[in-house]
């Protein structure tokens, strides 16, 4: 279901609570809403309102993945970017790492299961924006 956008700064900085098999129904809805939204690649549940570590991200071919608890392992090649925000208007100047390795939680058969991969390149960009959105942190 597409839901409305939060920018609430109460709700986006409250740091999320681990997400569970049973919020599956959330990432169908960030999914959804990320794909009512033009030129979006990424939404967190808290940009719904729903303070759960959970995100969607849509990958170079266009492939939406769900991320649960993710929590990045290693990062190199730090850099200064400008990034922009859908639920913060003004953009910022943030580090992000051009590598990262990732640990989250994938959604198998209705159970989660840890999961370890490395990310590069605007991928990897935009899952450090979203981790962040998952701590309550504002770009
Ligand atoms: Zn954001």
């Amino acid at each position: 279901m597409i839901k409305d956008l939060v920018t609430d700064e109460a709700i986006l900085s409250t740091p999320c609570e681990p997400a569970t098999a049973e919020d599956a129904p959330v990432a169908q809805d960030l999914a959804d809403t990320l794909a009512s939204i033009e030129d979006a690649a990424c939404l967190a549940a808290n940009q719904i309102g729903v303070t759960k570590a959970l995100f969607v991200y849509q990958d170079d071919a266009g492939e939406v993945h769900a991320m649960y608890n993710p929590k990045i392992l290693m990062a190199l090649g730090g850099a200064k970017v400008a990034e922009s925000c859908l639920t913060h208007e003004e953009p910022s100047t943030v580090t992000r790492f051009a590598k990262i390795k990732v640990s989250f939680d994938e959604l198998v058969d209705g159970q989660l299961k840890a999961r370890r991969r490395d990310f590069t390149g605007w991928v990897a960009q935009m899952i450090q924006h979203m981790v962040d959105h998952c701590k309550g942190k504002l770009v």
